[in-house]
């Protein structure tokens, strides 16, 4: 008996990943009559773009509101479901705005700025989702807030901590061991991936799902998404020194005492800071976003080594912890935008039935992909959207096919 529903979704990353994981999961999935193939264009298999290089916090008070309610009550439930601690790093984490000083640390220091060469300097804006109060609390400015146990941050330097939200609103993954994870479980029900790009919708289908991140118009031209280059580096620390869990958003302003790049005015640089427990204990660190052009494909995004360069000596500047580890990853990756603010685009195309997409996450993929995924799922399996209501982020308010 052929298959009711032949469903091919579009890229490997976490949104594609997690969509495969829901469509096979979903209660009326059968692989006798729903047949789900995933393509990815890299021959290096999947998340080998943001979706494996971000930083990988998951937070209540990210955006869009509709999107993250439903997100972050999944996130909970499959790492609940599946290990997700032991498998992909979940925990729940502290995280706040850290501001100070940095220090010079050795005779070299060149700080940078972080941005790559080719591109002009961009804000990742994950910021963008805190409410104003939560940010400028004139009290917790007073004292510098730092709390006991974020002892791998010099409190000399700090002028302040101001905490985000209460901890058990912000929890992290390892974005990459999440993603190989979705995929996996997705294919022990069925899912075929298959390591190819796909260059036009012409592949027999019934529904045919967009998630190829920053590259999905390269698919469907009209789609209004742009996409910015960011860098980041992984740091291994040694095992015998205790990293407490604290997410953070910095404001450095770098030391100018003749030794280094900034002589006048002094430079102030805004790297994030993500300790995570797996696979071995390390340190990951952004930096701003860049302009440069995406690439045809995620195995050719160029990684500027000065910009990663920069953006482990600002942290280093701060953290005798970070200058005691060892540079393991340098790496760029480019982050999906919908051009005019909003996003992500999430559902069906009214004029071509079955086309479905799940693109623009912005600076919050990570977070909101398990909520993007059940929806789709929905979408296919039940013909709505039915766990929330996603209309502000259908494709008829962003775009004309
Ligand atoms: C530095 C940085 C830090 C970030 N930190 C966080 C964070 O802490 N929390 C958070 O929630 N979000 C974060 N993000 C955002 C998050 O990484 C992205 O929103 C998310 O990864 C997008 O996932 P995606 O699956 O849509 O795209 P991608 O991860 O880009 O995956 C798209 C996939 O599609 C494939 N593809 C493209 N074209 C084709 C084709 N024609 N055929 C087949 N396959 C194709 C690509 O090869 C790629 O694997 C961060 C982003 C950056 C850049």
């Amino acid at each position: 008996m052929a298959s009711q529903r032949q469903v091919i979704v579009i890229g490997g990353g976490i949104v594609g990943c997690t969509t495969a994981y829901y469509l096979s999961h979903h209660p009326s999935y059968s692989p006798e009559t729903t047949t789900i193939t995933l393509l990815e264009a890299s021959v290096n298999g999947a998340a080998q773009g943001a979706s494996g290089k971000a930083g990988g916090l998951v937070a209540k008070w990210a955006y869009p509101r509709e999107l993250v309610d439903i997100s972050f009550e999944e996130h909970k439930r499959l790492a609940e479901m599946h290990d997700g601690a032991g498998k992909w790093g979940w925990r729940f984490t502290g995280c706040g705005t850290w501001e100070g000083r940095g220090e010079v640390f050795n005779e070299s220091d060149e700080p940078g700025t972080g941005v790559g060469k080719g591109g002009e300097r961009r804000s990742l804006e994950k910021t963008l989702g805190l409410d104003s109060s939560s940010t400028s609390s004139k009290s917790t400015r007073r004292a510098k807030g730092l709390p006991d146990d974020l002892t791998w941050v010099k409190e000399s330097l700090t002028s302040s901590y101001t905490p985000m939200a209460p901890t058990n609103d912000t929890a992290q993954v390892h974005p990459y061991l999440f993603t190989t994870s979705m995929l996996e479980l997705a294919k022990e029900k069925g899912v075929q991936f298959v390591a190819a790009k796909a260059t036009a919708i012409d592949i027999p289908s019934t529904h045919v799902i967009v998630t190829a991140g920053a590259w999905s118009p390269y698919i469907l031209p009209s789609l209004p998404i742009s996409a910015t280059r960011a860098h980041s580096v992984t740091v291994i620390t040694p095992p015998d020194v205790e990293i407490a869990p604290y997410v953070l958003f910095t404001e450095i302003i770098m030391p100018t005492d003749g030794r280094t790049r900034s002589k006048g005015r002094p430079e102030v640089v805004s790297p994030e800071i993500y300790p995570r427990p797996l696979p071995t204990k390390e340190i990951y660190i952004c930096g701003p976003g860049d302009s440069l052009k995406l690439p045809e494909t995620v195995d050719e995004v160029a990684v500027d080594p000065e910009a990663c360069e920069a953006i482990y000596k600002q942290v280093a500047s701060i953290s005798p912890e970070v200058r005691g580890g060892t540079v393991e990853k340098r790496q760029a990756c480019y982050l999906p935008v919908v051009r005019g603010g909003g996003g992500p685009i999430v559902g069906e195309l009214k004029s071509v039935k079955g086309l479905i997409i799940g693109a623009g996450h912005t600076c919050w993929g990570i977070c909101n992909a398990p909520g993007t995924a059940r929806a789709l799922s929905e979408l296919v399996m039940d013909g709505e959207i039915k766990c929330a209501d996603l209309k502000r982020l259908d494709p008829s308010r962003y775009f004309k096919l």
